[in-house]
């Protein structure tokens, strides 16, 4: 008797709560829908350099490409998205005011189409590709602006120990932050080391050997970075000179010996803006990519630009 009546007032209860839970579990849902069509579609460019042909993409989607292409999946989260904000301004910006960005790295930025990755990442593509896409759902249209307009943050993989501003490294009058990185640890690799015989490099600078003597550091950067060189009657910018050797970055410096020329090398990139190992290592110490960001682009904030800025 008890029990029918403890029954006949549970059962009343439990319609209540399952209703209440369908009703609000129905309102979070629209709620998340309103959220993610609150975030425009906007779209860039991509232009493949290695047959010249472009395509229109959704710039959320091409993000999953531009991260598989400059970082490993296996990075931590916080660095994946502060890649992911940094890649999102940059290739925004860039389209913005060229019309397009390409996959050159050396140019633009590294990109990994889809079907590239599921070829590279076999029976882990669902699985690296769910990290990757979560890295951008969670920084959803989030850039870098600065007085409200949006920044094409530059990026690199490893600076070496100290980033470079970007008018020391191009020229130009764009200042950016340069700033201390002391979290690269073994990623990226800081140090490398190339050898010339004295033939090649001669040949390679168009100088004859014994002029090779004459090669000296002209003027470097604050950070060390080498701006001009020069040997003999010939001279080049860092940047052409690391091209030239195909070294890693313009923070290198050389040894002579009887056969040839030791360069040594620290770092790898530019050395502008973010870098990638030094936010991997600043995730490992439980930074979110907001704090690596406010790290990296001290000048920059965060926040969504007006459409068309
Ligand atoms: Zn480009
Ligand atoms: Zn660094």
């Amino acid at each position: 008797m008890r029990l029918r009546r403890a029954g006949r007032c549970v059962l009343p209860l439990l319609l209540a709560a399952v209703l209440a839970f369908l009703y609000f579990n129905g309102r979070a849902a629209e709620r998340e829908a309103a959220a993610v069509a609150a975030i425009p579609t906007r779209t860039i460019t991509l232009r493949h350099t290695a047959d010249g042909t472009a395509e229109e993409l959704p710039l959320e989607e091409a993000l999953l490409g531009f991260l598989a292409g400059e970082m490993s999946p296996e990075d931590p989260p916080a660095a994946l998205a502060a890649q992911a904000v940094a890649a999102r301004s940059f290739v925004y910006a860039r389209d913005l005011a060229a019309g397009e960005v390409c996959d050159d790295s050396a140019h633009c930025l590294a990109y990994l189409p889809e079907a590239a990755r599921r070829e590279r990442w076999g029976i882990n593509f669902a699985a690296r590709e769910a990290k990757l896409r979560e890295a951008v759902e969670a920084t959803a249209d989030l850039m870098l602006l600065k007085d409200g307009a949006v920044q094409p943050a530059y990026f690199h993989a490893a600076c070496g120990g100290m980033t470079e501003n970007a008018a020391d490294c191009w020229g130009g009058d764009v200042q950016t932050a340069a700033v201390p990185c002391f979290w690269e640890g073994g990623a990226g690799g800081s140090l490398s080391a190339c050898f010339w015989p004295k033939a090649e490099l001669a040949a390679k600078l168009g100088v004859t050997e014994a002029e090779l003597a004459l090669l000296e550091v002209r003027a470097a950067s604050a950070s060390g970075r080498v701006q001009r060189l020069s040997c003999g009657e010939k001279s080049w910018r860092g940047t052409e000179f690391r091209s030239l050797l195909g070294l890693r970055s313009t923070d290198f410096n050389w040894l002579a010996t009887a056969e040839g020329y030791w360069f040594t090398t620290q770092g790898w990139g530019h050395g502008v803006g973010l870098c990638q190992a030094g936010a991997v290592g600043l995730a490992g110490q439980g930074c979110d990519f907001r704090q690596i960001l406010a790290y990296y682009y001290p000048d920059f904030t965060l926040g969504s630009p007006e459409e068309g800025v």
